[in-house]
């Protein structure tokens, strides 16, 4: 054993004491996260493009925005908050840059765009790591109350999460994947409006995390799958074990999907069902809740909330779903054969 001569302390008692003062520290800094100038300045940032009258902005029936970080904050419970700073830092660097980088848009932005533009865009998304690509227009109804975004046209993105470590939902692997894609899809997002104005165009990066359009409905409007019954879409490329995102571009002849060839997934859900059994706190409605105005809400978050605010940012659903183990053609045509006419359907 070591000792320190000036305090008369073994040296292993007092690396100890500087690693608590650390975990403490680091502790501190998480839970005032809301309140640092990078979280004060997103705010700001959003409230400035509320504020201008050449964007879209939300309607009576659009949804609100979940504030996950500042709730999970609030709650400053389980999870591995320190651990997680890495990677939550230059996640919420990217929600800035998205929003500060609209003022770099050209004062005319081109509005046309050719087929070698959308094919360029395209290998460049995927190259850049993103998993799927699909174009649709924005209907006000799918921006969040009180935000808002420069261009109806949306060019949607899905990127892939690490399959290894979400099948040991819940848990700090898990979480830090789901963590990892958010950040990484982020940087794909402000890289192409980047690209795009760079060419001319008009962009703005949805990121996503705290993007200002709620992306499940986008992404099934843009073809890239079709919403299953534990909320989340699901892809014919990573089932479920996706995260979502959005470039709005003043390019409007994206283009746009007029069909969506996975509508059958909602007959498969009915007599799959596995997620709502599964489900640790039971927060997922059989039936999803119909608004009656296109909305759909399947997860009561009263439920869900506090356990995946506990529990590593959950992700059971996820886990569990078949298309997260099986690939997508083998599931459609071993449902095929036992029900011929149901994947039929297209939207
Ligand atoms: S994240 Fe967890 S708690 Fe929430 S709906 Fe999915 S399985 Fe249920
Ligand atoms: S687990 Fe089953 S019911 Fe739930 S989303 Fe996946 S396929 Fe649909």
């Amino acid at each position: 054993m070591g000792f320190c001569r000036s305090v008369d302390l073994p040296t292993e008692k007092i690396a100890l004491e500087i690693k608590i003062l650390w975990m403490e520290h680091t502790l501190s800094l998480i839970r005032n996260l809301a309140k640092t100038p990078l979280f004060t300045s997103i705010d700001r940032l959003e409230d400035e493009l509320v504020a201008r009258s050449d964007v879209v902005h939300a309607n009576k029936q659009s949804p609100e925005r979940f504030e996950i970080i500042r709730e999970n904050l609030k709650r400053s419970s389980g999870g591995p908050p320190g651990k997680l700073l890495p990677v939550m830092l230059p996640t919420l660097y990217g929600i800035r840059k998205s929003l500060r980088s609209i003022m770099d848009n050209p004062t005319i932005p081109k509005k046309e765009g050719s087929a070698e533009l959308f094919k360029q865009i395209e290998s460049y998304a995927l190259k850049l790591g993103a998993s799927s690509i699909g174009y649709t227009m924005v209907p006000a109804c799918w921006v969040f109350q009180e935000k808002a975004i420069v261009f109806e046209n949306a060019i949607m993105l899905s990127m892939e999460m690490d399959k290894a470590r979400i099948d040991t939902a819940p848990s700090i692997p898990c979480q830090k994947t789901v963590m990892e894609t958010y950040r990484d899809l982020g940087k794909i997002t402000n890289r192409i409006a980047a690209w795009l104005r760079k060419q001319g165009y008009g962009a703005q990066a949805g990121h996503p995390l705290m993007g200002q359009a709620l992306y499940p409905p986008l992404a099934q409007m843009a073809g890239l799958g079709w919403m299953g019954l534990n909320g989340i879409i699901i892809t014919p490329e990573h089932g479920p074990r996706v995260r979502l995102a959005a470039v709005y571009t003043s390019v409007e002849n994206l283009p746009f999907s007029d069909q969506n060839e996975h509508a059958w997934v909602v007959d498969y859900c009915k007599q799959c069902k596995i997620c709502i059994r599964k489900c640790p706190p039971g927060a997922l409605y059989g039936e999803p809740m119909d608004h009656g105005n296109g909305q759909m809400t399947y997860i009561e978050n009263r439920l869900c909330f506090p356990y995946f605010s506990d529990y590593y940012g959950c992700s059971v659903c996820v886990k569990v779903c078949p298309f997260n183990h099986l690939p997508y053609e083998k599931i459609k045509s071993t449902f095929e054969a036992k029900i011929p006419s149901a994947t039929n359907h297209q939207y």
